[in-house]
């Protein structure tokens, strides 16, 4: 089986029928968060991220976990620019709560509860580190479609419309070293 397949099946079995506390299932969840990111004009791999951001979950990672997990995982097909802002999203939560007056606000009761799970508001010494990350920026736009991504009013697109899309970012290719960042 491709990469592109392996996937493919996660997005149609049971795991992304889950609801794991949102309006959504898990699978809508993460369709809608890379339909956002292809609305708002975001380089393939960052719509690649958006979409897959929350693979670790699919495979039964744990609500720490699955940032870290799900990115180790993608990483034997996708090169930083796709498995660094998957690796962060849990932690850009962490440090937008800590950097940005309101974000938490905005936060699902779900996101709130699992904050607590995930180590809480980073601390200002820990949101400087991040901050300085070579991926931050990139972490943190994933987070804020992760957000928006809880709509069950929205009808994302099916998973075979990305699959083009992520094809063209296997390794090796053309696209397997650029950093966060590039083609924008
Ligand atoms: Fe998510």
């Amino acid at each position: 089986m491709t990469g592109i397949e392996v996937i493919a099946g996660l997005f149609a079995g049971p795991g992304a029928r889950d609801y794991l506390g949102e309006a959504v299932t898990i699978g809508e969840h993460m369709r809608q968060a890379g339909a956002l990111a292809e609305a708002a004009g975001a380089p393939a791999p960052l719509v690649a991220a958006a979409l897959l951001h929350d693979v670790g979950h699919l495979r039964q990672e744990t609500d720490a976990r699955h940032g870290p997990a799900g990115a180790q995982w993608l990483g034997q097909w996708f090169g930083p620019a796709v498995t660094e802002p998957v690796r962060l999203h849990v932690a850009a939560k962490r440090y937008l709560c800590a950097a940005e007056p309101g974000y938490l606000g905005l936060l699902s009761a779900e996101s709130v509860r699992t904050l607590a799970l995930q180590g809480g508001p980073m601390t200002p010494e820990q949101a400087a580190a991040f901050a300085a990350l070579p991926c931050a920026h990139d972490a943190v736009a994933v987070r804020r479609w992760d957000d928006e991504a809880k709509d069950p009013a929205v009808t994302p697109p099916e998973f075979g419309h990305f699959e083009a899309l992520l094809q063209a970012l296997l390794k090796p290719g053309p696209l397997s070293s650029e950093a966060c960042g590039t083609g924008r």
